[in-house]
């Protein structure tokens, strides 16, 4: 299957929330009036897009409407997706070229709160990496959860990379420490840290993580290149305000919305890629180690409008 067909597949739900509820609105009615605003804007607002978006959208449509002239309703369809991309758009930082790395070792920390899908994107990641022509060596820095480490070999065997593991109960840092130093020490291309999940309101936890990044700092300055927030799309909602309390501890650069195939509200990801300063990076589609895509609005737009 192809990406695009895998992304509408992932996107399903959600595709269906939106897509047949507006379908079945611009069949109902042949004026675009304040009622079909109204049904837009809640059509909008149940597949998690957020408040201040959708006003954003409703507000723009409306001009648009007055200044363009248009009078059907099906018409609205182009201008709709038009201006959902527009959504996307702002807020956004830099995009990078995907899987291309100018450093040596390239060294990603992923973090997040517990199950999100940490492990399961960094087994995605090491695996695209690979792909690309690049060595990858995985830290296990989730030293917390006995089976751990169990999980981040399986995944690391799969994308067929090499892993660094502590035992059980081991300072998360001396794992950084080691997996660092064997990354420089034999040449690997690109470093990725798995981290153990936690609260963003827990403060011990939470003030490990800047140790993480110190140990990291110490034998490669200009490291880490990318720390990626992983945050469950199922239950976006909390996503603002984790990011918040994460870049508190450390900077992050991206973020990762998973599990996008579990929900019809995956609205969320305009929500969070309008409303945020970080960039969306990546997404997950499914379980599989090819379910990660890298983040492209205009595809994802495109596969939620799309009949
Ligand atoms: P962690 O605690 O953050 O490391 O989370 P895990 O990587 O262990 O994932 C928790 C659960 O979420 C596992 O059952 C994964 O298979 C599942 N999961 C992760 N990403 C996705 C995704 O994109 N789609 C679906 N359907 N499940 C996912
Ligand atoms: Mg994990």
């Amino acid at each position: 299957m192809g990406l695009f067909d895998k992304l509408k597949q992932g996107l399903k739900k959600t595709h269906e929330n939106i897509f047949n509820k507006i379908d079945k609105l611009v069949n109902a009615k042949s004026d675009i009036d304040d009622d079909f605003l109204d049904n837009l804007e809640e059509i909008l607002l149940s597949s998690d897009v957020g408040v201040n978006t959708t006003e954003k959208i409703i507000k723009n449509l409306k001009e648009r409407v007055k200044e363009e002239k248009y009078e059907r309703t099906d018409q609205l369809q182009a201008i709709l997706r038009d201006e959902l991309k527009k959504a996307f758009v702002s807020g956004n930082g830099e995009v990078k070229e995907p899987f291309k790395v100018d450093k040596k070792p390239y060294v990603i920390i992923v973090i997040g709160v517990n199950g999100v899908g940490k492990t399961t994107s960094i087994g995605k990641l090491a695996y695209n990496y690979k792909n690309a022509g690049y060595s990858v060596l995985i830290g296990a820095a989730d030293t917390f959860r006995a089976a751990a480490n169990e999980q981040l070999e399986t995944w690391a065997k799969r994308s067929g990379t090499e892993i660094i593991q502590l035992a059980h109960g081991s300072d998360p840092s001396a794992v950084v420490y080691n997996t660092i130093q064997s990354g420089i020490a034999k040449g690997y291309d690109v470093v990725i840290i798995d981290t153990a999940g936690r609260l963003h309101t827990k403060v011990n936890l939470m003030e490990e993580l800047s140790k993480i990044n110190r140990v990291i700092q110490k034998q490669l300055p200009d490291a880490p290149h990318e720390v990626l927030l992983v945050l469950d799309a199922t239950t976006g909602q909390n996503g603002m305000t984790q990011a918040r309390e994460f870049s508190n501890s450390i900077p992050l650069t991206g973020l990762v919305l998973t599990k996008l195939d579990g929900t019809a509200k995956g609205g969320i990801v305009l929500k969070i890629s309008s409303e945020m300063k970080i960039p969306v990076r990546y997404i997950g589609v499914g379980e599989q180690i090819d379910d990660l895509q890298v983040f492209d609005k205009e595809s994802f737009v495109h596969a939620l409008l799309e009949d």
